[in-house]
């Protein structure tokens, strides 16, 4: 299974840096990059779209 960051789609090889969080309007989960965490980088729900930071 692959994992990408949704802010910057890098491809997560690490189980280490990178966070799961869960999308608060449909549950999906979205995976992030220790970086873009960090950075504060805004992500996207790849399912329904929301934007949150
Ligand atoms: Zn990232
Ligand atoms: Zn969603």
């Amino acid at each position: 299974m692959t994992l990408k960051c949704v802010s910057c789609n890098t491809v997560l090889v690490s189980e280490e840096n990178f966070v799961k969080i869960k999308c608060p309007v449909c549950g999906t989960e979205i995976v992030r990059c220790e970086s873009c965490r960090r950075n504060s980088v805004p992500y996207k729900c790849p399912k329904c779209g929301f934007e949150g930071p």
